[in-house]
């Protein structure tokens, strides 16, 4: 029996096993089936319905490591964001949503929001006052995301949760960035906590996934849009994120201080101009990170200074130019290309993206080999740029 209290280790490699009670082998075993018995059954199984056998273990382990009641297991992230988003807002409802957001989510909400009636506003910014000058008589929904992507913003869970609670709304967030290593927002009281679990939880940039845990109660609200969206993840995927998830621990506690070491060492280098990163204390929401974070996380942003972002990525040998996120190995984007593409530049400006800010994934190779790879981009741009003066 898993007790939540256990510490992340454990609730990481054994939290919702699987019993393999006819071989006793020491792994889950994989059920592919998606047509199980209608009669004399307790459950009616069926993939759609989100509780196969390996679906309905994972989903366990996903509440015990998020510190809630109940989980479902999504085909990717933006299926457990949509579906969770849909299932509290009706036609004529508004929401109000954190600017700082991943650029899917953000175009989402502004894509198809209006096709179904439904009203949205972003706070102007992170406080919680901002936040409650948005909230109409018809709003039913918060929605965050911190750290986010790609700016690693903090938002204050508890002053949001509050907010939520004072008026009687459901508060959301995506917890893709911190992953539950380093962050619990049902500990806040925030009520619904999404993840892409094609991130941390994934871990090997491998599978795509999503997942959602709460309430009981709001699991089954979830539920019932999502058996009719239809966005379930295949058995051999909900087993193969399973067995990722064992070394959670252990990989994001590394990259933590990877990426608290790569902040350090760029922030203190002549040809870079600003660093985002939550561990760091020139981070303006460094103290509230401190206290709603036991870990700062694998992901931070940078700007060069006087040289130029493309051609500095160019040169980069071991981090790879790639997009997503959070795998063990260490990866580099620009946002304007990819994540917030989707964006107009108007939009990307809002938000403080630049089109020269890169978004770095430290993986869990060693920090002086990561250090020695920027050291020698930044030395080849250097006379790249010398060159093209000439
Ligand atoms: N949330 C965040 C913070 C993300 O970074 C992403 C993807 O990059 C998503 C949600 C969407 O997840 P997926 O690509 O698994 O649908």
């Amino acid at each position: 029996m898993i007790k939540k209290e256990q510490g992340i280790n454990t609730l990481c490699t054994h939290a919702g096993e699987l019993k393999d009670q006819q071989f006793k082998g020491a792994v889950s075993p994989l059920y592919m089936s998606t047509s199980y018995a209608f009669e004399d059954v307790e459950v009616k199984r069926y993939p759609r319905y989100f509780n196969t056998p390996n679906q309905q273990a994972l989903a366990l382990k996903m509440a015990a490591l998020e510190h809630g009641e109940a989980a479902l297991i999504f085909g990717s992230g933006m299926a457990a964001v949509s579906t969770s988003l849909m299932a509290f807002l009706h036609k004529g409802d508004h929401v109000v949503l954190q600017k700082t957001l991943y650029g899917g989510t953000s175009n989402l909400v502004v894509e198809e929001f209006k096709k179904f009636g439904i009203e949205f506003s972003f706070a102007k910014d992170l406080s919680a006052e901002a936040f409650e000058k948005e909230i109409r008589k018809n709003t039913k929904v918060i929605y965050i995301e911190t750290p986010s992507n790609p700016l690693l913003t903090i938002t204050d869970m508890e002053a949001v949760a509050g907010l939520a609670k004072k008026h009687g709304l459901v508060s959301m967030i995506d917890n893709t960035f911190a992953s539950p290593v380093n962050q619990n927002p049902v500990d806040f009281g925030i009520d619904v906590v999404i993840h892409s679990a094609t991130k941390y939880m994934g871990g090997h940039s491998d599978i795509l996934a999503g997942t959602v845990i709460s309430s009981e109660e709001k699991i089954d609200t979830i539920f019932q849009m999502a058996k009719n969206f239809g966005g379930s993840l295949s058995d051999f995927t909900v087993w193969l994120l399973e067995r990722s998830i064992k070394t959670m621990g252990i990989r994001v506690k590394t990259q933590n201080e990877n990426a608290q070491r790569m902040a350090e060492f760029l922030e203190q280098h002549e040809f870079v101009a600003k660093v985002y990163y939550p561990g760091l204390k020139s981070h303006p929401d460094h103290e509230l990170a401190k206290r709603q974070m036991k870990g700062f996380g694998g992901m931070l942003s940078f700007e060069l200074k006087g040289l130029d972002a493309a051609v500095f990525m160019k040169y980069l040998k071991l981090i790879k130019p790639s997009m997503s996120l959070a795998g063990v190995e260490s990866t580099i984007l620009s946002p304007t290309k990819t994540s917030h593409a989707l964006l107009t530049p108007e939009e990307r400006e809002e938000q403080g993206i630049s089109d020269g800010l890169m978004r770095f994934s430290v993986g869990i190779e060693e920090p002086e080999d990561l250090i020695a790879d920027i050291e020698q981009a930044l030395e080849e741009t250097r006379k790249d740029m010398l060159d093209v003066r000439i």
